[in-house]
């Protein structure tokens, strides 16, 4: 088999995206066809008839500024189309129309480049110049924020001071960049699927909605911190009393860091 090899366009988005954000989860990327794609036709595939070139690279979105991403790519003329959220942006100016393959693309941003050799040219894309400063995984902030979530009743009630806990313990991780307001909205659940995910746990699109999944993944992190024994619980997907008392409990052993 020939050598193939990436566009050098798409190289440097990638080199782009990754100074951006350091560390960034990478589980989603890719770049070349597995082959399920070989089967069809796909910028996955190297193009040999062109030397081998891949014009297509998928990004996972998990740590990075998708809207600013998608900024770049529209104002480009190296780009073809990008796919994202069941959506696909490609011809008549980037117009979002629905898109029916079977990845729905919630966990990575697909970009294919045109078939020129123009659109292979490596110069910048400008991505980091128009992410948003808090894009990135937001630093801890300990100050100025009620710490006094210590012995919070272990009552299986997940009221404001459990989700006032919780953003605490989720700012502290670096997984929570908004405010500390008991309220348990899509950005304190994204928070908590980013930091399940990390510890390996949560492996769905991280939507900021604590469905099953979610709620899953937090039962076995319980589980195995020794707070939702098997003996009692079922790890069931369902958030009820049982779990928030062993979340409860959790909580309360994250204080003062
Ligand atoms: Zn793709």
């Amino acid at each position: 088999m020939q050598d193939y090899y990436l566009a050098k366009s798409l190289k440097q988005l990638r080199d782009e995206i990754n100074d951006a954000h350091p560390g960034r989860d990478k589980a989603s990327d890719g770049w070349i066809g597995d082959p399920s794609h070989s089967a069809r036709v796909s910028d996955h595939n190297p193009d040999y008839a062109d030397g081998g070139v891949v014009r297509a690279l998928d990004i996972d979105i998990s740590d990075i500024d998708v809207s600013a991403l998608m900024a770049v790519l529209k104002a480009d003329n190296r780009t073809n189309y990008y796919i994202f959220e069941r959506s696909i942006y490609g011809a008549s100016k980037f117009a979002r129309r629905a898109y029916k393959g079977v990845n729905p693309h919630t966990q990575h941003l697909h970009v294919s480049i045109k078939h020129t050799k123009a659109a292979e040219a490596g110069r910048a894309w400008g991505y980091g110049g128009k992410i948003k400063p808090n894009a990135s995984k937001p630093k801890p902030v300990h100050s100025s924020q009620p710490t006094d979530y210590k012995n919070l009743a272990t009552d299986g009630i997940f009221g404001k001071k459990s989700v006032e806990a919780l953003q605490i313990v989720m700012r502290a991780t670096g997984d929570y960049p908004g405010i500390v307001d008991g309220k348990a909205g899509p950005l304190t659940w994204k928070a908590v699927q980013s930091w399940l995910k990390g510890h390996g746990l949560y492996k769905r699109a991280i939507d900021g909605k604590p469905g099953r999944y979610t709620i899953d993944a937090l039962q076995q992190f319980l589980r195995k911190k020794g707070l939702y024994p098997a003996s009692k619980w079922r790890v069931d997907g369902d958030f009820g009393p049982a779990t928030v008392e062993a979340f409860q409990r959790y909580l309360n052993t994250q204080n003062g860091q």
